[in-house]
């Protein structure tokens, strides 16, 4: 796989210009990044509210988030500065589940920042992993890790959690779940939005064919002039 890359305009250009704002990502061990206050700002409601008003993150010109993985966050920066999603691992099985796993931690990232083009974005990447042969030659798609994952870090609401019970509810096999999770990994109310999923789709005709609506798990809802694919065309290469 030579990697997911997908392109978004938040803007024609970047607005370079400004100061520069330390983010501190992990306890203990760590990793200060640098980033322009105009690019993230423009982005994350987080943290155009942490440098704005009377918070001690505005004075200082530091935030810190220490509850976040540094990898993690270098996906965002590499989101932020690049409009790429740097996902490279072929690999079948529990090692190519890892990446999910990291966009399943890129997903709640990008709910804690506020950033709904960086959540859409990870969501089509894990959609087009789930499309993309891997190097045995089949499709894999999220298992256990990846269910609890999301499940215990979103809302009820999460357009993630409804793209895991549809993945299920239209692909899934029983395997996934005998084989790939441990009873650990899949939270009660996964297995009931299930449930529910799997007994509507049994009254429901079968739906035909066709290309699906890119922007189905899109927090955009209707708005479609405001998806970050919309735009694509409109940035200069
Ligand atoms: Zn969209």
């Amino acid at each position: 796989m030579s990697g997911i890359k997908l392109r978004c305009s938040k803007d024609a250009y970047f607005d370079l210009t400004g100061p520069i704002i330390e983010v501190i990502v992990g306890d203990e061990k760590h990793v200060t990044f640098g980033v322009h206050e105009n690019v993230i700002c423009a982005a994350s409601q987080f943290f155009k509210k942490a440098m704005s008003g009377d918070w001690s993150e505005s004075k200082s010109r530091s935030v810190r988030l220490a509850n976040e993985e540094p990898e993690v966050f270098h996906l965002y920066m590499q989101w932020l500065y690049r409009d790429t999603l740097p996902v490279r691992n072929d690999s079948p099985g529990l090692e190519g589940n890892a990446e999910y796993l990291q966009l399943a931690k890129a997903y709640v990232l990008g709910d804690l920042l506020q950033d709904g083009n960086f959540k859409d974005a990870v969501l089509d990447a894990m959609i087009e992993r789930t499309t993309s042969k891997l190097s045995d030659g089949k499709m894999w798609f999220p298992v256990g890790p990846v269910i609890r994952h999301i499940y215990d870090n979103t809302m009820k609401s999460s357009e993630a959690r409804r793209l895991l019970v549809d993945m299920y509810t239209q692909t899934g096999r029983s395997d996934w779940l005998r084989n790939w999770a441990c009873p650990e990994d899949l939270p009660k109310e996964f297995l009931y939005d299930l449930a529910i999923a799997v007994l509507d789709k049994r009254s429901q005709p079968e739906i035909p064919a066709g290309s699906p609506d890119p922007c189905a798990y899109h927090q955009h809802k209707a708005h479609k002039s405001i998806c970050y694919r919309s735009r694509l065309a409109q940035k200069p290469h």
